[in-house]
């Protein structure tokens, strides 16, 4: 089950990853783990990258790809992954092309979990977050007994400063446009599966599991 996972920030992928991982008993990859791992094990890689990150400046492509392949050839990914955060442009997906050929590995299916901007930008402009115990609430979906304070344990609750209307929707435009491209190119290798997110969560996931039949 070689399963490459698209969906725009908050639209609950971490959730239907983790729901794949327990299915499948496959890893879940993400770009982020993928950078912190390389740069902690000191591959050659890792170092090229960090150095490019202390410097704030962005990583080139032949270092991503390079980890990417790197991490994809490790004994746990050869029955199958969930990839996630990469690609995210065209030739991304022609170098992850490349090197899963190397591998003998053909992808399973593109999941798209979509949840319309609107209802990404009001859950995160609800959202409310613990300072004691990090705890998640949200104003309208899940309100707390007592306005602004923790169920759970009685603490302050905040709004982190990038949930705002204004920050979520730069960073849906930057994704929308930057993953237009993606869904053509997979649409047109017949990978391409788009997934309501804005299902009851156990809904959202037997819709992938059915994807995952085609
Ligand atoms: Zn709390």
């Amino acid at each position: 089950m070689y399963i490459l996972l698209m969906g725009p920030p908050g639209a609950g992928k971490g959730t239907q990853a983790a729901n794949l991982v327990k299915e499948f008993g496959i890893p879940h990859i993400s770009t982020g783990d993928m950078f912190r791992a390389a740069v902690k094990e000191g591959t050659e890689l890792g170092k090229q990258a960090k150095a490019c990150m202390d410097a704030g400046k962005l990583v080139p492509d032949e270092i991503t790809i390079g980890i990417v392949r790197e991490r994809l050839a490790k004994q746990d990914c050869a029955k199958g992954f969930i990839l996630d955060g990469f690609p995210r442009t065209v030739e991304q997906a022609d170098a992850l092309q490349k090197i899963l050929e190397e591998l003998s590995i053909t992808l399973t299916r593109v999941v798209d979990i979509s949840v319309p901007n609107a209802s990404l930008i009001e859950r995160a402009v609800g959202r409310r977050i613990c300072k004691s115990c990090g705890a998640t609430y949200h104003i309208k979906f899940n309100p707390t007994k007592s306005e602004g304070v923790c169920d759970d344990c009685g603490g302050e609750l905040y709004q982190r400063a990038d949930d705002t209307e204004e920050t979520m929707s730069n960073r849906l435009s930057v994704y929308d446009a930057q993953t237009k491209p993606l869904i053509d190119y997979y649409k047109k290798a017949g990978l391409y599966s788009l997934i309501d997110g804005s299902q009851e969560i156990g809904k959202v996931f037997s819709d992938v599991v059915e994807s995952l039949k085609k």
